[in-house]
């Protein structure tokens, strides 16, 4: 693969070599260079050339001596992870969430903009052009040449080669060219991919999904996806599609959904419609606390809502969202019996009910799944909450640099 030369950037040199160093030092810094030649198997000439290269491009720097058993103690490395960055957009189909991190995702500084609909693929594109100037003049100290590159995580589905938004049902736009509008206006590295790819890598580098080989995440919140990782690698599928979970019909009975087919678990178990389900039943006569909070305006009513009368004990809520966890189980059952997972990893505005949804969706599993290894799947809350998608997007550029092969090859 050839890497465009982008001047404005740190530039993302690649060997198979130097990545195998830079990456040992990441994972077991402080180390020193004889250490690294010993697990690397390289050379001690090869590791000191490399080492010296990685010193002098101030992405790797000396720090306190280490230990020695006589003799000269030897100089231990360390990533230079506090004086380099990456810019990591979240792109949800209400809102651009755009953080600067340092290499150990630290979020330095965000800034978030609201999408007001309609809008088009150049007024889409103009909004994220806005939140990284943004971001970078709240951050002038930042120098430009230490910026690894911009990571995108964009709601729907993503070619991730070409960095193409080709559909995004929830903005209703096809084909935005974002990779090449961000490089070319800002002269950076840009790598994009689905959200919830985004959060299941992020999961994968800094949350519940570290040292899993196996594992699936699922986004439930204004749509639902599903980011899945298998022998350490995101799943793409042929066409970029995989993970499209929240389209798998539960229904057929069932409400219609956004993309035109019937009880989809989309328009069973997300936000917009669980809050739809709970406006025709509260119409009926059904007595809930959601009145009170809309002040008698259904149209108000929102997941965000329900979620917050069934933590205060609204027995309406609770019902409607362990309904939900019902739906939710099934789904994950089928994804169980196709994947195999040995966790899956929820995250999205829907899961904030936690125990509620979460116990119902487990009950759900232990019933359906054939097996008792099925049965006993772990589910678990995302650690990275809000930002796994955003930090997911950061883990983008930290795949390119520190790992040769194409993005995703190796995650862990
Ligand atoms: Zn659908």
């Amino acid at each position: 693969m050839t890497q465009k030369l982008l001047a404005g950037s740190f530039q993302l040199m690649k060997s198979l070599n130097r990545s195998l160093i830079l990456n040992k030092i990441r994972t077991e810094g402080p180390i020193s260079r004889a250490e690294i030649a010993k697990q690397t198997k390289l050379t001690p000439p090869t590791v000191s050339n490399i080492v010296k290269e990685l010193i002098d491009s101030d992405i790797v720097i000396e720090s306190n001596q280490g230990e020695s058993r006589g003799g000269r103690k030897p100089t231990m490395l360390i990533i230079n992870a506090k004086n380099f960055f990456v810019i990591g957009i979240d792109v949800s189909p209400t809102s651009i969430y755009s953080v600067i991190t340092n290499l150990n995702a630290g979020i330095i500084d965000s800034v978030f903009i609201d999408i007001i609909h309609p809008v088009t693929n150049e007024s889409l594109l103009s909004l994220l052009s806005n939140s990284v100037k943004q971001l970078l003049n709240q951050n002038k100290q930042i120098n430009h040449e230490h910026i690894l590159g911009i990571g995108v995580a964009m709601h729907g589905i993503v070619d991730i080669e070409n960095g193409i938004a080709i559909y995004a049902p929830g903005l209703k736009l096809r084909n935005i060219p974002i990779k090449e509008h961000l490089e070319s206006e800002f002269n950076m590295t840009v790598k994009i991919e689905n959200d919830a790819n985004s959060m299941a890598l992020g999961e994968a580098w800094f949350g519940n999904g570290y040292d899993i080989g196996d594992f699936v995440c699922v986004n439930v919140g204004q749509g639902i996806g599903a980011g899945i990782i298998i022998n350490g690698k995101l799943l793409h599928g042929n066409e970029f599609l995989s993970g499209e979970i929240g389209h798998m019909t539960i229904d057929i009975d069932g409400p219609k959904c956004s993309c035109g087919n019937y009880g989809c678990l989309e328009a069973l178990a997300a936000g917009p419609y669980i809050a739809e389900r709970a406006k025709k039943q509260l119409v009926m006569g059904e007595e809930s606390m959601l009145i009170e909070m809309t002040d008698n305006n259904l149209d108000q009513l929102t997941g965000e809502l329900i979620n917050q009368a069934a933590l205060q004990g609204d027995q309406f809520c609770i019902k409607l969202l362990k309904q939900t966890g019902k739906y939710l189980g099934i789904g994950l059952s089928n994804l169980i019996h196709i994947v195999n997972p040995s966790c899956i990893i929820m995250g999205g505005g829907v899961t904030k009910s936690g125990d509620i949804l979460l116990d119902s969706i487990k009950d759900t599993i232990s019933q359906r799944g054939l097996t008792d290894q099925a049965k006993a799947t772990q589910v678990m809350l995302t650690k990275l909450g809000d930002q796994a998608a955003v930090i997911g997007a950061v883990c983008l550029m930290l795949v390119e640099l520190f790992f040769t092969e194409s993005p995703h090859k190796n995650i862990l």
